[in-house]
């Protein structure tokens, strides 16, 4: 919160001709050339829907007409279908720290922390706590929740306050499921602590990445984590419900078995075999058969990060996040509105949350003047910074909209008006 900050002290705002100097001298400007984004439109929702790249239509295009229409059943072998996974998983692995091998692409989020969970309890069978954080990304727990009614061993999901997780992994605990970056307040977690913390109880750790792969450096590796999942389409670009990725530690691969036991993840998928013998390494962790559209999307939208170092791109976000929060702070129209967000950089991943009683009208307001950011209940406003493809004067311009709608009326006027639903 920011009882203490100052409201409309202009005098330390940087102007609009700041911004467009910060622009002209940015580094990855030139990325942005790379997607489509409407004129006039800003687009602060990059965090839960990534832009596309221009080459996108084409690269689908090819796949459709070419991969599907002339090769037909030979492109398994010919356009590389059959080991897309990997290949996919592995163009994500420098992205969070891993080694090809150790990343795959395949099914959702969702299904993945299903895969994951069920692994780490097998692995662990005298332990019954799956630990996460109280108010985290719902997907998880309520995944986490079905597995434990489908097992019916009587595990449980403990869900502590942020900053007790550490404190609260003890010697019943099987796995610690937590969110990188929080999807509300973009609270960024330690997870080498937290890891360093579950290790110590003899516990293992699944991070979930969906609001970190593409915005902020991760290192699995160093950090330790056993097991990790992430989305597809949110800074990586991949594409509306764009297939998710998975993350097995090498050393852990014949340990962490996969409870959907497809063909896919078969030693051998074409020797139709009556019995399971599960693939080594990374594919075991496959079902069935690749959404080929879907993981051809997502593996052009990496070879957009050709080039690109996350150094970089973190830099850039944290001067987009700093420069947001620093004119918001200095806006006289913006005083109802505060920043839930961490103020400290380094605490925050690449968005700012601001908390006001009507922020789904805010919301609404802002989208009529193409300001896209989007509304989490009860009274919060996300505002997310993809690196690759937003400008320092979007920041400048999306504050001024805010501005405007709260010193006006627009925002009364969406009172009890239906809100666009957005995922
Ligand atoms: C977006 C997101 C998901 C998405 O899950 P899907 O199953 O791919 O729809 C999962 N977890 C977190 C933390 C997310 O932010």
């Amino acid at each position: 919160m920011r009882a203490e900050q100052p409201h409309g002290s202009p005098e330390s705002s940087p102007t609009r001709e700041d911004c467009l100097a910060l622009d002209r001298s940015d580094s990855l400007a030139w990325a942005r050339d790379e997607f489509v984004l409407p004129r006039d439109v800003i687009y602060l929702d990059g965090n839960s829907l990534g832009a596309m790249p221009k080459v996108m239509p084409a690269r689908i295009d090819t796949c459709l007409r070419e991969e599907w229409g002339n090769g037909l059943i030979r492109s398994w072998q010919d356009a590389g279908w059959i080991d897309a996974p990997m290949r996919v998983g592995a163009k994500i692995a420098p992205l969070v720290g891993a080694d090809p091998g150790e990343v795959i692409v395949t099914d959702s989020t969702s299904i993945n922390v299903y895969k994951l969970l069920f692994g780490a309890l097998h692995a662990l069978p005298g332990r019954t706590t799956i630990l996460t954080i109280e108010g985290d990304f719902p997907t998880d727990s309520y995944v986490a929740e079905g597995l434990i009614r489908t097992l019916g061993k009587g595990h449980r999901l403990l869900r502590a306050k942020a900053g007790d997780l550490q404190r609260s992994v003890d010697s019943d605990t099987a796995v610690v499921l937590f969110t990188h970056v929080d999807y509300r307040t973009g609270r960024m977690h330690n997870v080498a602590e937290v890891t360093r913390a579950a290790h110590a109880h003899g516990a293992l750790v699944l991070c979930d990445l969906s609001h970190s792969a593409g915005a902020v450096p991760v290192d699995l590796e160093a950090w330790g984590v056993d097991l990790a999942v992430g989305c597809g389409y949110k800074y990586l670009n991949g594409g509306p419900g764009a297939p998710a990725f998975l993350y097995v530690r090498r050393g852990l691969q014949d340990v962490i078995a996969n409870p959907l036991t497809g063909w896919m993840g078969h030693a051998d998928t074409f020797a139709f075999a009556d019995a399971y013998v599960p693939a080594t390494g990374i594919r075991r962790y496959l079902c069935g058969a690749p959404v080929i559209l879907g993981v051809d999307a997502l593996e052009c939208a990496l070879d957009a990060w050709a080039g690109i170092r996350i150094a970089d791109v973190r830099a850039k976000s944290i001067a987009l996040t700093e420069l947001f929060i620093q004119l918001v702070d200095g806006s006289a129209e913006l005083r109802e509105l505060s920043i839930v967000s961490p103020r400290e950089p380094a605490d925050r991943g690449s968005q700012v949350t601001l908390q006001h009683e009507a922020s789904r009208e805010i919301v609404g307001a802002l989208s009529d003047r193409l300001v896209l950011t989007d509304y989490r209940p009860p009274d919060l406003i996300r505002f997310g910074f993809a690196p690759l493809y937003l400008r320092f004067v979007d920041v400048w311009d999306a504050v001024r909209h805010l501005s405007a709608v709260m010193t006006g009326d627009e925002w009364q006027a969406k009172r009890g008006a239906p809100l666009r639903f957005v995922p």
